[in-house]
């Protein structure tokens, strides 16, 4: 079985976010004092969650990543962690976090079934991190080596590039990354909510990133198992890897084999659009497995051609952390 949707691209890779809370408020996702958050009753159950990701294995998904928001605000996670890595045909699951959380939760998430992560980190500054997220550098590093301990691997390490913001602590990452063993990951901002809109004021072609760190590394390309979207190069006589993420400078639309779930079950088709499908009034309606398959099925062909971030850049409302990053 297969999901193909009307461009031919075979969809593989689910990303499914279990809340669109946050313990953090980096300032290019999450617009400063927000609190109008989705009510917990209108999140997926784990039950509900589960029945989708089930869905999706059946149609030939073998890939789930849990994000948010931030996911190790949702209780009791690697629960759900365990029902999902004994679903059949499921080989790959992963999570996105902040890691403030990590420290007390990554024993208990590497136990139920998740073998590698993705953390958000912009710098390594307590103080300027402090300034884009509004919390303490010192949880996050502390998480990362309580992860790093547990045997999480690989640990990609996603930096949001800004000028004039973090652009200059690209060097202080890449020794950071290189010491720790950690893979590093350069991301372009994208316009997505009014807060991604105003970060673009401090957009970077990370191309420009590139060619900095070949005055000082001898950067030679590479692969990364489960890279997706991303461009992978390696130092030289190191083991460091770092992946160049260009949405914006560089689309890879058309090979896009993803689409994401929201908390509150609205299934995205894409980051940059407002195709969507809502399944939670679905699924609490009864339907059955088949009633499900095939209605996934249908959503897929809402999924669109390319975003259009550079087109029509006041496209998306929501930001980040509610489609589920
Ligand atoms: N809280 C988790 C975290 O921060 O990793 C998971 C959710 S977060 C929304 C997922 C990723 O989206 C993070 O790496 C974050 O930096 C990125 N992100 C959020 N807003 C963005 C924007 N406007 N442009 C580019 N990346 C963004
Ligand atoms: Fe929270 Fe992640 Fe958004 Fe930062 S990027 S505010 S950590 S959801």
């Amino acid at each position: 079985m297969s999901l193909i949707d009307k461009y031919n691209r075979t969809i593989k890779y689910l990303r499914v976010s279990v809340t669109d809370r946050c313990d953090l408020r980096c300032f290019y996702c999450m617009p400063k004092g927000f609190d109008g958050y989705e009510e917990p009753d209108d999140w997926l159950n784990y039950t509900e969650i589960e029945r989708i990701i089930a869905s999706f294995t059946r149609l030939g998904v073998n890939s789930v990543r849990i994000t948010g928001g931030e996911p190790l605000v949702r209780k009791n996670l690697p629960d759900l962690i365990t029902r999902l890595a004994a679903l059949p045909g499921l080989d790959d699951l992963s999570l996105s976090t902040n890691a403030t959380q990590l420290g007390k939760h990554a024993q208990a998430l590497y136990d139920a079934g998740i073998s590698r992560i993705n953390v958000s980190l912009d710098t390594v500054n307590p103080d300027k991190f402090n300034e884009i997220t509004q919390g303490k550098l010192e949880k996050v590093t502390n998480g990362l080596l309580t992860a790093k301990a547990v045997g999480l691997d690989p640990i990609k390490i996603n930096m949001v590039i800004m000028k004039g913001v973090n652009d200059d602590d690209v060097e202080d990452m890449v020794e950071f990354c290189m010491n720790n063993g950690f893979t590093l990951r350069f991301i372009e901002t994208m316009p997505v909510g009014d807060t991604g809109r105003n970060a673009i004021d401090y957009y970077i072609d990370l191309h420009e990133i590139e060619h900095r760190l070949a005055q000082k590394y001898e950067l030679i390309p590479a692969v990364m198992k489960g890279a997706g979207p991303a461009r992978y190069v390696q130092v030289a006589d190191t083991n460091l890897k770092i992946g160049f993420i260009t949405p914006i400078s560089q689309h890879f639309c058309d090979t896009c084999n993803r689409v994401r779930l929201s908390a509150t079950g609205t299934l995205y088709m894409c980051l940059g659009d407002e195709y969507k499908y809502e399944l939670r009034t679905i699924l609490r309606q009864g339907v059955s497995d088949d009633e499900l398959d095939q209605i996934i099925r249908d959503a897929i062909n809402l999924k669109p051609l390319k975003h259009e971030f550079n087109e029509k850049p006041e496209k998306v409302m929501r930001f980040m952390s509610m489609t589920g990053g």
